[in-house]
């Protein structure tokens, strides 16, 4: 692990009713209390949100959404914007995941637009970036990464990079349980650095790198451990408290 300060964050998708959610945030309050060398973050559904602001008040947990919208309001059924997660204090929001980009159609330029609009209202974003299975395949993985790394970044001056974490995420490897070999995760995240740093070399030693596909209790401590991994985007394992909560301990 570097310097710099870990993050955990975990994405429960469309997981948890607020009920469900609520039972989850009382087991991992105490069970993260003593944890205060990461950042912890849980991204609950958009209906679980400002309950769990509510529950994690005044503890360690920061709470993220999952999207959000570019435009400050309009005629965009079913959207959210910026302003309105942060008028019920959330404190991010994760852009570009890939299954927004698969399923949703999301592009690398709405994902820049969102990213500039996420740090204009004061949240701070998580970027997804990632190969697929066939792209690794072909060797086409920095292509893929150099793409969406830059395009994602373009709207932003070079001065609020730090302020955004990118999340390493091989789509091969979310919610498949076949997780990047420590090699994979380390070049693929020395890279992203490199990229970043065509930017700004002083900045992108501040940003930091998450791994994100299939990050367990058991094999967080391989990935924590590699010198460009500043922490983790956990899917299915942050579903349980106390996997999450392993995690965490992992990290701190
Ligand atoms: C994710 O959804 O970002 C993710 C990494 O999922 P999982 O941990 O389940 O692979």
């Amino acid at each position: 692990m570097s310097a710099r300060r870990p993050l955990i964050a975990g994405n429960w998708k469309m997981h948890k009713t607020v009920a469900e959610a609520e039972a989850f945030i009382q087991r991992l309050l105490p069970l993260v209390y003593a944890s205060d060398a990461a950042d912890v973050v849980i991204c609950p559904p958009f209906t679980a949100l400002a309950a769990m602001v509510d529950s994690a008040r005044g503890s360690r947990v920061q709470v993220y959404a999952q999207n959000m919208h570019h435009a400050p309001a309009g005629a965009f059924t079913g959207e959210i914007s910026a302003a309105m997660l942060t008028e019920i204090d959330v404190d991010g929001v994760i852009l570009g995941h890939s299954e927004r980009r698969e399923l949703c159609g999301e592009t690398d330029r709405a994902v820049a637009l969102k990213l500039a609009a996420a740090l204009d209202a004061g949240l701070e974003p998580i970027l997804c970036v990632g190969e697929t299975e066939a792209e690794r395949e072909q060797g086409e993985t920095e292509r893929k990464l150099r793409h969406q790394v830059q395009e994602g970044l373009s709207k932003i001056g070079a001065e609020r990079l730090p302020e955004v974490a990118i999340a390493y995420e091989p789509i091969w490897a979310i919610g498949t349980g076949k997780v990047a070999e420590p090699e994979q995760a380390q070049d693929a995240a020395a890279f992203i650095r490199a990229l970043v740093a065509g930017r700004s070399p002083e900045q992108a030693q501040r940003l930091r790198i998450l791994y994100g596909g299939s990050v367990t209790p058991e094999n967080a401590t391989d990935l924590l451990a590699l010198p460009d991994i500043d922490g983790a985007l956990v899917g299915g394992a942050s579903l349980d408290a106390d996997a999450f909560a392993a995690i965490v301990g992992v990290a701190s």
